[in-house]
């Protein structure tokens, strides 16, 4: 029996094209069609310790691992792919992506040393205005297939980043330690954190939060993003 109000209904959150390509999706496709999903253009940046993204910290923060899931291509199917997870209400596509990112790390022994998951917190009107942040999307999926734990509402944003752009370069860098905040820092003693964000450029964000996590007694750091924009 069809139910249309019930088709009406699942449209609401699933749509009826792939979030990467944009062609109508069939079958038992969900978000990312067939073609998109073989196409992925992974990194497997974690089988290796010295890759582009850990280069980016390298002599920056001290960390144990860092790596990327996708490459970032400008027009490509990652960038609408993270479109849609930030800018187009689609918090499905990052747990998707998170948790076959999470399987792959989980297989590769990436995970192994991990105690917990912390995804990059939103300032809470960002959060307020977009209903949910990506980057805890991914981290879900993540732990989804990793089973390590997240912890969400620990780590905080204190300064809205918008804020932070008209300051002098030199206002910035004093400001960074203040980013974010650690509201139970006893918590996170001595724990191997994995932090996770959506894509990583510059490496600025995650150093703030980073530098903010270093200063809880024996904690250890590794680094994770969805994306990696060369
Ligand atoms: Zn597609």
């Amino acid at each position: 029996m069809k139910v249309q109000w019930l088709d009406d209904l699942v449209n609401i959150f699933y749509p009826e094209v792939c979030l990467g390509c944009a062609e109508p999706l069939v079958n038992q496709e969900q978000l990312i069609c067939v073609s998109c999903l073989a196409e992925l253009p992974k990194t497997n940046f974690h089988q290796q310790d010295n890759n582009p993204v850990s280069g980016i910290f390298t002599g920056r923060i001290p960390f144990k691992k860092a790596t990327s899931y996708l490459f970032f291509q400008k027009k490509g199917i990652v960038q609408s792919l993270i479109h849609n997870l930030k800018y187009r209400n689609f918090p499905g596509v990052g747990k998707r992506l998170g948790r076959m990112a999470g399987a792959e790390l989980k297989r590769s022994g990436f995970m192994n040393d991990i105690d917990c998951i912390i995804p990059i917190p939103l300032h809470n009107k960002k959060y307020r205005k977009r209903g949910y942040n990506q980057s805890e999307a991914i981290a879900r999926g993540l732990s989804e297939t990793s089973l390590k734990p997240i912890v969400s509402g620990n780590l905080v944003r204190i300064t809205h980043s918008a804020t932070q752009t008209r300051k002098s370069r030199f206002a910035r860098w004093r400001n960074v330690e203040h980013i974010f905040g650690v509201r139970e820092p006893a918590t996170l003693e001595n724990q191997h954190i994995l932090l996770v964000d959506d894509v990583v450029t510059t490496g600025s964000t995650l150093e703030a939060a980073a530098t903010k996590l270093l200063t809880i007694p024996g904690l250890k750091l590794s680094l994770f993003t969805l994306a990696y924009a060369p």
